[in-house]
C-alpha cells in the first residue's frame, strides 16, 4: 500500500476543506488550533495502471500551513512533517510521498536528526520527496508547450527560478544534456550555489528575476515560496510560456495578456479514474484524473514494488533516475497535463 502526505495552500482554504470533509472543530478553529492538530488519514485510494494492476493507498493530511512558515511556527511545521511520516509508518504504508512543502521542511530543518517520534523510528526508505518525477514531467511539458505554441526552444532564453532548488537543479541538467536551448538564465536568492550550480553545467547566465523576466521566451518557476509572487504581464515577451511548479502556485494570480501561456507545473494525467476524494479539494479541473506528478511518484513505486526512497535528499537526482521514472509514468498511464488545446 503506498500513502501521500498533503497539506492544503491556507488556513482559509484548509477551513473550507475540512468544512466540506465534516470536521467541524477544525473548520471553525484558528491557525493556532492547527498548529496542534494531529496528521489524519482522509481518503482511502485505488488507482488502476494502463496494464491493468491495482494498487491501494492512504492520503494522510498533515495539517500543516504555510501560514506556518511564514508566521515563524517552523517547530509546528516540523511537528507536522515528523507526525505525518510516523502515522504513515504506524498504518503500514510501504511507499509515502511527501507533497508540497513537506520534503522541504524535512531538508530545510534537518529533521534527519530527528527520525525518532514518540516510539516510531521513522525508516527512511518508505518515503519520497516526488521531486524526480515532478522534474521530469516539468521538462516534458516544456516540450509540449514549446511544440504546442509553435516556439523553438532551440533558439529560446529559458528562466529557471529556484535553479539551485532539488527541481530545479535537475531542470537544468536535463536543459543542459537533454536538449538545446540558446541561452539558460539561473535565478535563485543565494549566490554561492548559483555559481556552484553554473560551474557544475558548465553553462547558464545567473540573473537577478528583473533582469531575467523580460528576456524569457520560456520561464519555469519552481521555487519554495509559501506565497506566491504577483508579476507584471506587460513586462514578459511575447509569446512566453510561464511553467508554474510551485505548490502552492508561485504566480499568485491568473495572468492574462495575449500571447502569454501559464501551466499548472509538475501536474499529470492518468489514463483511468483514480477512486478518490481528495484532489476534488486541491482546485484542479478533472479530480479524478489530474493530480501532483510527486504524488504520482508513489504510485509507480508502488506499482514496481520498488519500496524505497527513489527521491531523497537535495540536489541528487540524476539524468538516468528522470528517464527510468519517465518510463514508468508512460508505462502505467500517466502524462504531462496541458491546457486544453
Ligand atoms: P527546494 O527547497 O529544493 O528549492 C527551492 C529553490 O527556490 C531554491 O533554488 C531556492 O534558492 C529558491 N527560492 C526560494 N525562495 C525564492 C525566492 N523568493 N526567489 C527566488 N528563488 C527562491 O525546493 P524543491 O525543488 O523541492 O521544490 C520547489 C517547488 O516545487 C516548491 O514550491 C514545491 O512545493 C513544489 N513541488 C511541486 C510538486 C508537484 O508535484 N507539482 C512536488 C514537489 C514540490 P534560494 O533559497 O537561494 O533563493
Amino acid at each position: 500500500m503506498f500513502g501521500l502526505i498533503g497539506h492544503l495552500t491556507s488556513l482559509a482554504n484548509a477551513k473550507q476543506v475540512a468544512d466540506k470533509l465534516g470536521y467541524a472543530e477544525y473548520a471553525e478553529s484558528d491557525l493556532e488550533f492547527w498548529c496542534m492538530a494531529p496528521p489524519q488519514v482522509v481518503d482511502e485510494i485505488v488507482v488502476t495502471s494502463i496494464t491493468g494492476q491495482k494498487i491501494y493507498g492512504q492520503y494522510v493530511e498533515s495539517c500543516f500551513l504555510p501560514e506556518m512558515l511564514a508566521g515563524g511556527r517552523v517547530k509546528a511545521a516540523c511537528r507536522k512533517v515528523l507526525n505525518a511520516m510516523a502515522l504513515a509508518q504506524r498504518r503500514g504504508l510501504n511507499i509515502t510521498a511527501l507533497g508540497g512543502f513537506s520534503s522541504i521542511i524535512f531538508e530545510n530543518f534537518r529533521l534527519e536528526t530527528l527520525k525518532r517520534v514518540r516510539n516510531v523510528d521513522l525508516e527512511i526508505r518508505r518515503f519520497t520527496t516526488g521531486n524526480t518525477h515532478t522534474a521530469y514531467i516539468i521538462c516534458q511539458q516544456l516540450q509540449a508547450a514549446a511544440q504546442r505554441y509553435a516556439m523553438d526552444l532551440a533558439a529560446a532564453t529559458v528562466a529557471v527560478v529556484g535553479a539551485t532548488g532539488d527541481i530545479g537543479s535537475a531542470i537544468c541538467q536535463w536543459l543542459v544534456n537533454c536538449t538545446s536551448v540558446a541561452k539558460l538564465l539561473l535565478i535563485a536568492r543565494e549566490r554561492r550555489r548559483l555559481e556552484e550550480l553554473q560551474a557544475t553545467l558548465k553553462k547558464g547566465e545567473i540573473s537577478s528575476l528583473e533582469e531575467a523576466l523580460p528576456r524569457a521566451d520560456f520561464i519555469v518557476w519552481v521555487a519554495s515560496m509559501s506565497q506566491g509572487v504577483t508579476l507584471d504581464p506587460q513586462v514578459l515577451p511575447d509569446p512566453c510560456v510561464i511553467i508554474d511548479g510551485g505548490y502552492p502556485k508561485n504566480i499568485a494570480s491568473r495572468l492574462q495578456r495575449k500571447g502569454l501561456y501559464v501551466i499548472d507545473g509538475g501536474m499529470v494525467e492518468h489514463a483511468l479514474d483514480i477512486e478518490w476524494n481528495i484532489m476534488q479539494f486541491l482546485n484542479v479541473a478533472n479530480p479524478a484524473r489530474h493530480l501532483f506528478a510527486c504524488f504520482a511518484e508513489a504510485m509507480l513505486l508502488e506499482f514496481e514494488g520498488l519500496h524505497t526512497n527513489f527521491s531523497w535528499g537535495r540536489n541528487l537526482i540524476t539524468l538516468e533516475k528522470l528517464e527510468l521514472i519517465g518510463q514508468l509514468s508512460r508505462k502505467h498511464g500517466f502524462r504531462p497535463l496541458l491546457p486544453a488545446a
